[in-house]
């Protein structure tokens, strides 16, 4: 994610779901409320894992707020169950839940978006299931402009559970296909790549499939009367651009360097990590950028600096999307290096001298403790974003002056190999850091992510660690 600085329709804050905090429960044959995420709580569910999600979703824009709804979850238990969770939206009334085909015994709503269902049998232990709900009614935070008609659902740190059911944790990865239904002459645009589309009675089915493994806080519903533009990268991977009206006159031409942007980012990362690419451009001022998997979601006129932007969401590919923090106290392991990218690309397309303008900042801000006050690494729920975007490319620069390019770029390109489609933490970052360098990093890690001051003058300066 990247907040836009400027007019804001929509504020961040709006954008981030507010939580009732309440300690997880576990009792046995329950899978319980929560993860176990230290920030939110009852985000995601114990006692299983997903492996897929099939999301069919209908949506008229003449009732914005609604949206019917019919997902199949795809589970793997790992406790035996005779209940278990998932995140919900209570705004939807259901009509029914399955579980391998067989009506649930019953269902409640609990807490702010908790869906326990208590199936007809219990189920044992490594067994695999599937959910089925079908839904109906007001979802639960749609992003719509109404003088377009467009609509989106996505957010950050949570927002699957505002349209489908679902484990909505960065922990619990899944493929994801969706079916989406709309008025003949919209579009509705998803992650992955296009199935085939379907026009009966008026009505027009997109069907859209991502088959590496998704976040679902990154899965993404956009539906306006989007032109599509479809390109290609170098090996042939799609790369498909989905522009609001009047959007196009001013993104075109950010989005059509999408295959140059990730040409630039393979060979800094390792190979782009998805089967498809692209881009969702609105028009209106949505007061962020977001890296929806494999297909980021763009604002439209307020954008600051629209290539670097584009760099950002399309960097979160790599880191985020493809390696996810275990929870959102590894925040850094996304943000720090999608920043961080831009200023790479400013480096090689600009002529930007990096030394230069990491002195500058560092320099600007000695003497403001402020702007040293949150570390990168659990930096808090209400902080989780404060000083990603700041010190985290001061920290990413430090660390490649302390061990070298040669050192520094094998080293993100062996976390991306290693961690590929799964999830890894920030101390685990620092301990491939340390064996990918053979220097000891502890005390320069220490300094830059985990104090709440302005790190030592060993740490701060540009070159090798002390
Ligand atoms: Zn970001």
């Amino acid at each position: 994610m990247l907040p836009i600085r400027k007019r804001h329709l929509l504020t961040l804050g709006a954008l981030l779901t507010s939580l009732t905090l309440t300690a997880p429960v576990a009792f046995a044959g329950v899978g319980g409320d929560g993860i176990g995420d230290p920030y939110w709580p009852q985000d995601g569910n114990g006692g299983y894992r997903v492996g897929h999600y099939d999301v069919k979703v209908g949506y008229d824009p003449d009732k914005p707020d609604e949206l019917t709804g019919d997902t199949t979850v795809s589970a793997t238990a790992t406790a035996g169950l005779d209940q278990f969770n998932l995140d919900f939206t209570p705004t939807f009334d259901i009509s029914t839940i399955t579980v391998n085909g067989v009506p649930a015994r019953g269902f409640t709503r609990e807490g702010e978006h908790e869906l326990v269902v208590t199936p007809a049998r219990p189920i044992r232990r490594g067994a695999r299931f599937d959910v089925r709900v079908v839904y109906s009614g007001k979802n639960g935070d749609t992003r719509y402009n109404p003088e377009t008609g467009g609509m989106f659902m996505a957010g950050e740190p949570h927002s699957a559970t505002s349209w489908f059911p679902s484990n909505d944790h960065p922990s619990d990865k899944a493929t994801f296909a969706l079916t989406a239904t709309v008025p003949q002459g919209w579009t509705a645009v998803g992650n992955g790549r296009p199935g085939p589309t379907t026009t009966e009675r008026g009505r027009t089915t997109f069907r859209w499939r991502e088959d590496s493994p998704l976040s679902t806080w990154t899965a993404v519903l956009a539906i306006a009367k989007f032109t599509v533009v479809n390109a290609a990268l170098a090996d042939g991977t799609p790369v498909i651009s989905a522009y609001a009206p009047g959007a196009e006159a001013a993104a075109r031409q950010h989005g059509d360097r999408v295959p140059e942007i990730i040409d630039f980012l393979s060979a800094k990362f390792g190979r782009y990590p998805f089967s498809s690419a692209g881009g969702i451009y609105f028009n209106e001022d949505i007061a962020m950028g977001l890296e929806t998997h494999s297909r980021p979601l763009y604002p439209g006129t307020a954008w600051n600096d629209v290539v670097g932007l584009i760099v950002h969401e399309q960097a979160h590919q790599w880191f985020g999307n493809n390696v996810t923090g275990r929870n959102w106290r590894d925040i850094c392991v996304a943000e720090c290096f999608a920043t961080y990218a831009q200023w790479l690309w400013s480096e090689a397309k600009e002529g930007k001298d990096l030394d230069a303008h990491y002195r500058e900042l560092v320099a600007v801000n000695r003497d403001k403790p402020d702007f040293w006050k949150v570390p990168l690494y659990d930096p808090g729920a209400e902080k989780y974003l404060a000083a990603v975007y700041r010190t985290g490319p001061l920290m990413v620069h430090a660390l490649r002056r302390s061990i070298g390019d040669d050192t520094f770029f094998r080293l993100l390109t062996r976390w991306q190999e290693l961690h590929r489609g799964g999830n890894a933490s920030w101390p685990e970052f620092e301990q491939l850091a340390q064996r990918e360098s053979g220097v000891d990093l502890g005390g320069f890690f220490h300094a830059w992510t985990r104090s709440t001051t302005i790190p030592a003058e060993r740490y701060l300066h540009l070159g090798p660690v002390r």
